[in-house]
């Protein structure tokens, strides 16, 4: 049971290390905690460890994992970092803290109109699909600063960065270049105006490429609960 402790030190580790490699203070990046298919019991041990944010895939499964933690809701920031369809707004709208796979403006139009007066405002990445994969949802990079001028103008959404999911890719030279790609359309942006934050970037296999170029929220699953069944790999 200490293992997922353990993992997370590590993590902690190597974040720690990349942002010293990269000449960035360790509190510049936030560790997201992605706890797809691992139950109420595994969040519950992170959360002893001392991790207060989680990412979830799938609207279901973050909804009752929501619910089944109750307890904990004031102290938690959930996540949604999987695909979002339209029929599924209102429960992300009334039960999630961020959204990090926005791709159209319907969809953050849906979360605004949806998003309860009483919550603060929601907090969206735009997903874009940086390494042009067929297969991949997301905004193409040319598509992306319409959609942001128009969305930060949604009062109950608040636009803070971008996301993605770039292909892998077997060495650290090859994984920086699409995330590279990312934190220059972020800056492209705010020099039209717009005042992004984060870089929603890096996951388990490559996540020192994605705080070398700029990460500021990684998004780690694998490498702190272990191996996920087979056919659950990062989607979207
Ligand atoms: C599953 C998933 C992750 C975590 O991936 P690991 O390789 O397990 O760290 C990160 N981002 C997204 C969008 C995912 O679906």
């Amino acid at each position: 049971m200490a293992m997922i402790a353990d993992n997370l030190q590590q993590v902690h580790r190597r974040l720690a290390r990349a942002c010293e490699a990269a000449a960035r203070p360790v509190e510049s990046v936030t560790l997201l905690v992605v706890s797809k298919t691992f139950g109420p019991v595994a969040v519950r041990e992170a959360f002893a460890a001392g991790e207060r944010r989680f990412g979830e895939n799938y609207v279901q499964e973050g909804v009752d994992k929501i619910a089944a933690l109750a307890d904990l809701r004031p102290q938690l920031e959930w996540h949604l970092i999987g695909p979002l369809q339209s029929n599924k707004t209102r429960l992300v709208a009334e039960q999630f803290d961020w959204v990090h796979t926005v791709d159209r403006l319907k969809l953050a139009q849906r979360l605004n109109d949806q998003r309860p007066a009483t919550a603060a405002p929601l907090q969206v990445c735009l997903q874009v699909n940086i390494s042009g994969e067929a297969s991949k949802s997301g905004l193409a990079p040319g598509e992306v600063a319409a959609v942001a001028q128009a969305i930060a103008a949604l009062p109950r959404l608040r636009l803070r960065g971008l996301m993605a999911i770039p292909e892998p890719a077997p060495t650290f030279e090859a994984q920086r270049a699409p995330h590279r790609a990312l934190r220059e359309l972020q800056f492209a942006l705010n020099a039209q105006g717009l005042a992004l934050d984060t870089l929603s970037i890096g996951m388990s296999a490559d996540l020192e490429a994605a705080v070398a170029e700029g990460a500021t929220l990684v998004r780690v699953g694998s490498a702190i609960f272990g191996a996920r069944p087979a056919g659950v790999t990062p989607a979207g």
